[in-house]
C-alpha cells in the first residue's frame, strides 16, 4: 500500500444508504487508513451514529433537525460533533477532505455535491441527478477549482476506464449496459398490474427504493445516458443502450476503427467505488473475483421501447437541452414517490413525467435565470408543483 497515492481526508454523504454503506465497507476489507472528516444521512439517525462511533468522524450530520437530540443523544460522550439539516451537510461538502463520496439521493445531492466540487476535492460521484440537472456546471465548477469528478455509477466507471482520453476524438459509439431491472420479460399488461413489491426486486441487485423503481421503468438508464452525455462530451444519438441481464459487462466503448473496448467484473458496486477512491491507482482488496467459466452465457438484447418508455423521454430531454433534463428529473422524483407511496400504478410514472415535461413546455416553461444552478433549483421546483397535480389528477381519475 506504501506506494500508492490515497485521499486520506475523506467524507461520504449518504453514508447509510447502499452506496453509502458499500463505501465505508470497502474501506474496512481493503484495511485504507482514512480520516474521516464528515458522514452524512437523511433520516436513519441510528445506522449514522452507529458509523460515526466506528469511524470518529469531525461531525455526523442528519438531514431531519427533528432527529437531532437522538443523535446528539448516541454520540454523547464521543467527541464527535453532531450537526442536523441541509446546510450542515453542504458544510461538510466544503470541508477539507480531499475525496468526497456523494451518495445522497436525488436533487437533494446537488447543493452538497456543488460545495464539493468548489472545495476542488474529487468528488466521487453516485448521486447522477446532480450531473442531470446542473451537469456542465458541475463539470466546469469542479474543473476550475482543481478538482475532478469520477464517476462510481457501474456504466460510467466502466466507460471512464476504458476511453482513452488519448482517443477520445475517435469513439463512435458509448454502449451502455442494462440489467432490463424486475420487469425485463414482462409483458406490458404483467407490468401494468405491478406491484410495488415486484418493481422493488431488482435481479442482481440490493439498492436503494428509488433507484429500484428507475430501474424497473429503465429511467435509470434513461438518467444515465444523460450522465454519460455529460461526462464524456458525446452527442445522444452515439450512445446506445442494450439489456445485458447478467451484468457482467458494465458498459463498452467502440472507436472508430472497429475496435470495442468493454470492462467486466461482478455485479457489485465496491469494484467502481475503489477505482473511483483510488484512481488514477488501483487499490488492492480481497475482491470478488469475476469466473468466466462459472459466469455462464453473457446474452444482449435491445431494450423494448414500447414497456421501458422512460428510455426515448430522457433522450428527447436531453436533445431538447437546457432545463429539460432537470425538469424531467423533477417529474420522475415525485412520481416515484407517489408510486412508492401506492398513489399511482407503476406504467403511470413514465406517464406523469412526460405529461409534465409537455405542460411545462406548453405553459410555464423553465427557469429562465442567468446563473445555471439557480435555474435548476426553480425548475426543478416547478416541475415538482406540476407532476403533483398530474398525480393529483391520476388519483381523482
Ligand atoms: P439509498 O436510498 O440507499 O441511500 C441514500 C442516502 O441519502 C441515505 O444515506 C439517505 O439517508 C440519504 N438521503 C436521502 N434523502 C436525503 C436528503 N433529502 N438529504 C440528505 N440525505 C438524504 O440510495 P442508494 O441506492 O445508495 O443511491 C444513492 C445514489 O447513488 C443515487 O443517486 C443512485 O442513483 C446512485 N447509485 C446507486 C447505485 C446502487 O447500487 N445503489 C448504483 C449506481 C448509482
Ligand atoms: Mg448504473
Amino acid at each position: 500500500m506504501g506506494t500508492l497515492n490515497l485521499p486520506r481526508k475523506v467524507s461520504v454523504l449518504g453514508s447509510t444508504g447502499s452506496i453509502g454503506v458499500s463505501t465505508l465497507d470497502l474501506f474496512e476489507q481493503a484495511c485504507v487508513e482514512v480520516d474521516v472528516v464528515g458522514l452524512t444521512a437523511g433520516r436513519n439517525v441510528a445506522r449514522l451514529a452507529e458509523q460515526a462511533l466506528r469511524w470518529r468522524p469531525q461531525v455526523a450530520v442528519i438531514e431531519d433537525e427533528a432527529l437531532l437530540p437522538e443523535l446528539r443523544e448516541r454520540l454523547s460522550g464521543s467527541g464527535i460533533r453532531a450537526e442536523a439539516g441541509s446546510k450542515s451537510i453542504v458544510d461538510v461538502a466544503s470541508a477539507d477532505a480531499q475525496w468526497v463520496m456523494s451518495a445522497i439521493v436525488g436533487f437533494a445531492g446537488l447543493a452538497p455535491t456543488l460545495a464539493a466540487a468548489k472545495s476542488g476535492a474529487v468528488i466521487a460521484l453516485a448521486n447522477k441527478e446532480s450531473l442531470v440537472c446542473a451537469g456542465p456546471s458541475l463539470l466546469r465548477t469542479a474543473k476550475l477549482a482543481g478538482g475532478a469528478v469520477v464517476p462510481v455509477d457501474s456504466e460510467h466507471s466502466a466507460i471512464f476506464q476504458v476511453l482513452d482520453p488519448m482517443a477520445a476524438a475517435h469513439v463512435s459509439r458509448l454502449i451502455l449496459t442494462s440489467s432490463g431491472g424486475p420487469f425485463r420479460n414482462a409483458t406490458r399488461e404483467e407490468m401494468a398490474a405491478a406491484t410495488l413489491e415486484q418493481a422493488l426486486a431488482h435481479p442482481n441487485f440490493s439498492m436503494g427504493a428509488k433507484i429500484s423503481i428507475d430501474s424497473a421503468t429503465m429511467m435509470n438508464k434513461g438518467l444515465e445516458v444523460i450522465e454519460a452525455a455529460y461526462l464524456f462530451s458525446m452527442p445522444p444519438e452515439r450512445i446506445e443502450v442494450l439489456v445485458h441481464p447478467q451484468q457482467i459487462i458494465h458498459s463498452l466503448v467502440e472507436y472508430a476503427d472497429g475496435s470495442t473496448l468493454a470492462q467486466l467484473g461482478p455485479p457489485d458496486m465496491r469494484p467502481p467505488i475503489a477505482c473511483a477512491f483510488a484512481w488514477p491507482d488501483r487499490l488492492p482488496w480481497p475482491a470478488p473475483k469475476l469466473d468466466l467459466v462459472t459466469a455462464g452465457p453473457l446474452t444482449f438484447q435491445h431494450p423494448d421501447p414500447q414497456k421501458f418508455p422512460a428510455l426515448s423521454i430522457a433522450k428527447q430531454a436531453l436533445a431538447t437541452g437546457g432545463q429539460a433534463p432537470a425538469a424531467m428529473n423533477a417529474a420522475n422524483e415525485r412520481a416515484v414517490s407517489a408510486f412508492l407511496d401506492r398513489r399511482i400504478r407503476f406504467l403511470d410514472i413514465p406517464n406523469v413525467v412526460a405529461e409534465t415535461l409537455e405542460r411545462m413546455d406548453h405553459g410555464r416553461s423553465f427557469s429562465t435565470a442567468n446563473d445555471a444552478v439557480e435555474s435548476a433549483r426553480e425548475t426543478d421546483a416547478a416541475a415538482r408543483r406540476m407532476a403533483d397535480e398530474v398525480v393529483t389528477g391520476l388519483c381523482a381519475a
